[in-house]
Formats: structure tokens, sequence, C-alpha cells
């Protein structure tokens, strides 16, 4: 079935959706095949989190989109899986609060950079970064501490979706404010951030720009009062709760 074939009446059109362009994302050699294996991970988390945003997860978008307009350079980190699902979105999260975006993927290989490269030119990133790979996250290993020195190494803010944990935790030894958005609440990269953003990347990243379009004339000290007031213990709380307390008759 291909995605327009999909009823919007179905009652899991949505994500029937998203699975489509996983696996076309795969297909076009954009997202490894583990990927295949987060989505599904993913799903499942979402399943028990009533495949919404939560009113936990909504501050936490604002949090971040004040977080990102206060921010010197911040970068929007874009790895397989979310350049298959959101590429337009992210496009559009990196104007809005004006981020340069960097592919950054756990497994790097020249064809898969590349592509996912012209896939968000494709979908209107007018620079890509990532493709140069002249920095580095130290801790890491060669492979997987590689970034772009004028990117994500130079970021004041990242915007990890879907980062693995290891990377999250350097990341965040750097000294970088880090925004992870992860539907595990309990996965170590959400836990380690300052602001984790516990919804599907197809909710989320369209979400932050509204967010960041509604505080775009916001005075600084609102953009501040916004981040500083938002509690990522409390986050994580919440969204743990729903998923160990959801009764799935009254979804
Ligand atoms: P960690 O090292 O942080 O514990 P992990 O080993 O759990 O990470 P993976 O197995 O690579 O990580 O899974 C990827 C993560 O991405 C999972 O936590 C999953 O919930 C999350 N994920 C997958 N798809 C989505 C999505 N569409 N939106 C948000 N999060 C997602």
């Amino acid at each position: 079935m291909a995605d327009t074939e999909i009823p919007d009446d179905h009652p899991r059109s949505a994500s029937l959706r998203t699975r489509h362009r996983i696996e076309a994302g795969v297909e076009k050699g954009i997202t490894s095949k583990q990927g295949l294996i987060a989505q599904g991970r993913g799903e499942a988390f979402d399943y028990l989190l009533g495949e919404r945003t939560l009113p936990s997860a909504d501050e936490a978008e604002r949090a971040a989109a004040a977080r990102l307009l206060l921010a010197d350079h911040p970068v929007v980190s874009v790895n397989g899986n979310v350049a298959a699902l959101v590429p337009e979105e992210t496009v559009e999260l990196a104007e809005a609060v004006d981020a340069d975006i960097e592919v950054n993927l756990f497994n790097r290989t020249d064809e898969r950079m590349t592509a996912i490269a012209d896939h968000l030119r494709a979908h209107g990133a007018e620079e890509v970064k990532g493709l140069s790979g002249d920095g580095e996250i130290p801790g890491l290993e060669h492979a997987r501490g590689t970034v772009d020195a004028d990117g994500i190494e130079a970021a004041d803010v990242v915007v990890v979706p879907l980062e693995d944990g290891d990377r999250a935790e350097a990341l965040g030894a750097m000294g970088k404010t880090e925004i992870v958005i992860d539907l595990n609440p309990a996965s170590r990269s959400p836990r380690v951030a300052e602001i984790p953003i516990i919804d599907n990347v197809v909710r989320a990243v369209s979400n932050v720009t509204a967010h960041a379009n509604d505080l775009a004339d916001a005075p600084r000290e609102e953009l501040r009062y916004v981040a500083d007031s938002f509690d990522a213990d409390e986050a994580l709380a919440a969204a743990e709760t729903v998923i160990r307390d959801g009764s799935f008759a009254d979804e």
C-alpha cells in the first residue's frame, strides 16, 4: 500500500504512514536497517503514550523553542530516521530559530551522509552541514564522534532527535545544552538532556516550530522564563506515569 492509498479514517493511518516513510527511507539509502528497529521501539512507546502529544511534552516543546531562540549557535542534528520522517519540518524548524542543520549518523558512511544531505536540500534546505567531518565529540571513538567544527562542535544548543545514549552524554560533557526528542522516557539520551521531549518526531518537530513562531517577538526575559521554568524530571515522570498507569480501554 502506498502512502497515498492509506485511508484517513483507517484507525492506524498515522502510524502506517510513518512506517511507509521509514520503509521508503531504507529503499532510498537514507535510513539504516537499524533505523527500522529504532522505529519499532518508538512505535511501541508511542502506542503506550496514546499516540498524542502529552501536555508535559507540549511544555517541553515550548521550552525548547525558547531555548533555541535564545541560543547563539543552535544546530538541529539529523539522522536517517529524522530525514525520512520529517525532512520539510526539520528545514522549517531550522528557519524559524535560525539554526544550522547537520547530518549526524551513528553508522556514518559517505553514501548515506550524501543521500541525506541531498534529500534535505530537495526539501528546501539551503546549507547542510556534517559532510566535512572536521570536528569531533571528545570521548567517543572516531566514527561515532565525527562532527563539523563549525557545526555541532561549535554549537551552544543542539536538537538531537533519537540520539544514542553515549553520544548524548558526550555532548553534555562538552557543555552543550541538549534538546532530545525520544519516545522512551527511560532511555539514557532524554535523561541527560536539559530539555527531554517525550513525543514522536512526527509531532514534535512541527510543534517546536509552532511555539517558536508564537514566541518570535517575545522579549528575552520571557524566553528565559519559559526555558528556565521547565522541569525535565517532572516531564520525564509525567510520561512514565502515563505509560505505567494508562488504560487501553480509555483510548
Ligand atoms: P539509549 O542508548 O539512549 O538507551 P536506545 O538503545 O534505546 O538508546 P535505539 O534502540 O537506537 O536506542 O532506539 C532509538 C530510540 O529512538 C528509542 O528510544 C525509541 O523510543 C526512539 N524513537 C524511535 N522512533 C522515534 C520517533 N519517531 N520519535 C521519537 N522517538 C523515536
